[in-house]
């Protein structure tokens, strides 16, 4: 097998050794190891490497898998004695600013979110569409959709994108956009690696704010939460950002909150309960240069004023930019601090449409998740007039539909309710509900054993997904961690 490489002319190198952090992710509960880990420092690397595994056939019996920072759940970034390709030893290469009328940045598919928007700031700009988390690679939430509170504005982070380079699973090197090889392009977004591997992005920015205004506001009602969030997203002039969560049974809440946000009213807000309930949060903020901050001011009150949150629940706190985008780093460092970080994740995140997320309301915090939840629950809607049809990701078929994360942690020796056991069947009894109650929902992240389940995940859109993996990737030589097609021989 090592023999076999040496003959390619490589600018990287191939690991044979060292390879066992290749069978890890996030999610820790999938393990498989490779044969070699490639660290290309090239697209060429990345295409010879694909061309000698595609031209060898069954002689090598292969696949390959692209790894971005491995934050995947399920071993999606995993190949079971394949080859993982290691994306971020690619981003060395520079990335590049354009401003204009449409400015964007060049990076590579291995760079991640944090350092874009560094780089970015450095000339005043930045991306438009974010995760909530930026220690993650382009080509990685590329692969699925990329979905944070700005998304019911600029739609998920591949609808910001204007080019991309490409290696398919034969090899070749492709550009495509919208105007050049626009199959590829479209299938590529939300695409799960299955027909190729992002070298290169054209990503969407624009001018950057200095400053954020951070709002939390609660509520014990869940229609009033969701009628306001609702509200907000269809407004042109609004928030820039617009999220929600669900609280359980949470002890302290609000003294919990203290270092970081300050209550409007604070005596009123000390006497608030939150113990034995459950809440909803409604999650926002407004993007603005200090020049700009009496009129943000006023707009922020003229919109909170239209709000049914319970009252005296308003919390506020002002960052920079940078600190706002890139909160969830801090809660990892604390984590990671006490260990908790490298646990399993058996998260599920799901995709509900706006006209069953009463109901599925009503059984999953009204029956199943009583008591407490063993990591954050973010519930927020988007509108689907901002995601592109022609990509390959599956949403509902509804104007507006909710994202829904269970981001669930499981301490690894528990067999009590914050074990894995215990969380997997939690996620099962969610997901079967949905299905027997026909509530339209389809998996973000999807995680599916069978072709059936994927060809039920994938729906009308199944033809147009296989005939691609047909014509980019006959052999189904990559991302094999989706399992969603067998290596062909
Ligand atoms: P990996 O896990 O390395 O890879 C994911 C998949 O993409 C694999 O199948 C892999 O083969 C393929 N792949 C990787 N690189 C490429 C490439 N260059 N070309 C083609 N295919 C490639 N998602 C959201 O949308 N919104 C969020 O707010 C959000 N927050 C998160 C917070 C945390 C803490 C974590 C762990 C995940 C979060 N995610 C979120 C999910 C995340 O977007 C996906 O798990 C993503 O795939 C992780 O990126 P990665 O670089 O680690 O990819």
């Amino acid at each position: 097998m090592e023999s076999s490489f040496k003959s390619l002319n490589m600018d990287g190198h191939f690991d044979f050794k060292d390879i066992h952090h290749a069978a890890s992710d996030f999610g820790n509960r999938y393990h498989f190891l490779p044969v070699a880990i490639l660290y290309p420092k090239t697209v060429s690397d990345i295409s010879s490497t694909i061309k000698h595994v595609f031209n060898k056939g069954s002689t090598l019996d292969l696949t390959i898998a692209a790894r971005g920072h491995g934050h995947s759940l399920q071993g999606q970034a995993q190949a079971h004695q394949g080859i993982v390709i290691s994306m971020e030893s690619l981003r060395g290469t520079k990335m590049h600013v354009h401003t204009g009328e449409l400015p964007y940045v060049d990076v590579s598919g291995g760079e991640l979110w944090i350092n874009i928007l560094h780089e970015t700031l450095k000339h005043g700009y930045a991306p438009k569409s974010w995760t909530d988390y930026l220690h993650l690679t382009v080509g990685g939430t590329l692969s699925n959709a990329g979905i944070s509170g700005q998304a019911f504005r600029h739609g998920p982070q591949i609808n910001n994108v204007y080019e991309l380079e490409v290696v398919t699973g034969k090899g070749d090197v492709v550009i495509c956009s919208e105007k050049q090889n626009a199959d590829l392009f479209y299938g590529v977004l939300g695409g799960l690696g299955q027909f190729g591997i992002i070298t290169r992005a054209k990503i969407s920015v624009e001018p950057a704010p200095k400053k954020v205004k951070w709002i939390r506001v609660l509520y014990s009602d869940f229609h009033s939460f969701t009628k306001d969030q609702e509200h907000l997203i269809a407004l042109e002039d609004t928030f820039d950002y617009i999220e929600g969560f669900v609280i359980i049974n949470r002890t302290g809440l609000v003294n919990n909150w203290r270092s970081s946000f300050n209550p409007k009213d604070p005596l009123q807000a000390s006497l608030f309960n939150s113990d034995g309930r459950t809440l909803y949060c409604l999650e926002m903020a407004k993007y603005f240069n200090p020049e700009e901050t009496d009129d943000v001011n006023q707009k922020m009150d003229n919109l909170l004023s239209k709000l049914y949150y319970v009252q005296h629940t308003l919390f506020l706190s002002e960052v920079s930019y940078v600190d706002f985008l890139d909160r969830v780093h801090l809660s990892e460092i604390k984590l990671r601090e006490k260990g908790l970080w490298d646990v399993p994740h058996p998260w599920l995140n799901l995709l509900v449409p706006r006209s069953t997320i009463y109901d599925f309301s009503e059984e999953v915090f009204g029956r199943i998740l009583t008591d407490n939840s063993n990591g954050p629950i973010l519930i927020y809607p988007v509108n689907q007039s901002r995601w592109n049809a022609k990509t390959s990701v599956i949403t509902p078929s509804e104007d507006v539909f909710y994202l829904v994360a269970f981001l669930s942690s499981a301490s690894p020796s528990s067999t009590g309710s914050d074990g894995l056991e215990h969380l997997l069947s939690q996620n099962k009894r969610i997901l079967d509900f949905c299905g027997r109650a026909h509530l339209g929902v389809k998996q973000y992240l999807p995680h599916y054993g069978t072709q059936e389940e994927w060809q039920a995940h994938f729906g009308s859109k199944w033809d147009v997904f296989a005939r691609r993996k047909l014509t980019y990737d006959p052999s189904a030589i990559l991302a094999p961690g989706q399992r969603i097609f067998q290596k062909a021989n």
